[in-house]
Formats: C-alpha cells, structure tokens, sequence
C-alpha cells in the first residue's frame, strides 16, 4: 500500500509522536486532537477498514483493545472514562483508508455522534 500515509506512519516514513508499539499495532497522536487525549490506533499491517476484519484478525483486535485500556490508564483518563471510536467507510466519516481506532478522552463528551 505505497500510497498509504498510517502506513507510511507505521513505516516511519512519515514522523509522528508515537505512543506506543510493538509487533504488531502502533499508537500515536492524532495530528488534529478533539480532546486533551487523542490517539490513533493502527495495525501494522495495511487492513482498509473493519468491513475486512474476519476471523483472521481476532487476535488483532483483542491485542489492540488490551493495549487501549493499558495505554488510557497510564494516562490517568481510564477513571473519568473515555471513547473508544471507529469510522467505518463513507457513511461512518472514514477518512483515512487503514483501519484505526480512535482513543479520545480527558475532557466531557457529548453524545449522540454527528
Ligand atoms: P478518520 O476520520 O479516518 O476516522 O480519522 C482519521 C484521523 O487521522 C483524523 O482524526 C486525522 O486528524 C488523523 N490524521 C490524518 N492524517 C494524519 C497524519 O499525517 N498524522 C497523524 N498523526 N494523524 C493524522
Ligand atoms: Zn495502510
């Protein structure tokens, strides 16, 4: 996926103020932050979107929200409480093509979404 910027950010070819990372998934700021704590959660590997998550991918997505809960409590926002957010394609807001989940917390939230 050349053309792939969270690739390219998972790569290194493009800086960004990463969190965390291990084998298999990076984390880092989101580059326009809608609330005090706002990180980006990616595989490693380029998936378009949750409409391609299969079972293939269960420990994928289990390792992503274990290292989610760790990183919003080493953070100090898992008591207040926070968001977990994915956008799914067009309709779900997606923007960028690499499946991603959203961690945004530190201040109030309203709900419903737009
Ligand atoms: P989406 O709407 O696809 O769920 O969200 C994409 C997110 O990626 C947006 O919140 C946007 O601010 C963030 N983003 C887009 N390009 C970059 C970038 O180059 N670096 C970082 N750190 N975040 C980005
Ligand atoms: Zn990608």
């Amino acid at each position: 996926m050349g053309e792939c910027i969270f690739c390219k950010i998972a790569n290194k070819e493009i800086p960004s103020e990463i969190i965390y990372k291990d084998d298999i998934i990076v984390a880092f700021k989101d580059i326009n932050p809608v609330a005090p704590v706002h990180i980006l959660f990616i595989p490693k590997v380029h998936i378009d979107s949750l409409n391609k998550i299969g079972d293939e991918n269960k420990n994928l997505i289990g390792h992503m929200f274990v290292k989610i809960r760790e990183i919003a409590e080493k953070l100090g926002i898992a008591d207040d409480g926070y968001r977990v957010v994915n956008n799914c394609g067009s309709f779900g807001g997606q923007v960028v093509g690499h499946i991603h989940f959203h961690l945004i917390g530190g201040r109030q939230l309203q709900w419903p979404p737009g």
